[in-house]
């Protein structure tokens, strides 16, 4: 665990998140700011700063978050209508928190 992350201890069940889905590589929870009727992040168990910082051995994570993001699509209704998943990386990027994760968004009208 990183000292300061808040994605930290919300996987370390330290704040009163719910989570969506669990298992034991991830954990998903909604967006406390959405962008969207669904804004949902996947988020590794063990701290990753970014996108730049993963390595040959977290292909299995990366893998599995993007397997997680088309099952919540499926559970969240948005799989037909159509959704987006993404990275912010590093602050050019628009990234905020430097905890790695995947949102997906959908659920426009
Ligand atoms: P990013 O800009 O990719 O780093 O996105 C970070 C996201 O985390 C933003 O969309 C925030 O609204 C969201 N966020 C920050 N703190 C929390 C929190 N405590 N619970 C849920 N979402 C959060
Ligand atoms: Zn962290």
């Amino acid at each position: 665990m990183a000292e300061d992350c808040i994605f930290c201890k919300i996987v370390n069940g330290e704040t009163d998140t719910s989570f969506v889905y669990e298992n034991d590589k991830l954990v998903v929870f909604k967006d406390i700011n959405p962008e969207a009727p669904v804004h949902l992040l996947i988020v590794p168990r063990r701290h990753i700063r970014s996108v730049n910082d993963l390595t040959d051995a977290d292909r299995d994570i990366v893998s599995e978050m993007v397997m997680t993001a088309k099952e919540m699509a499926r559970q969240f209704s948005v799989d037909k209508s159509g959704y987006r998943v993404f990275f912010n990386v590093e602050k050019g990027g628009g990234q905020l928190v430097f905890h790695l994760h995947m949102h997906l968004i959908g659920g426009w009208k």
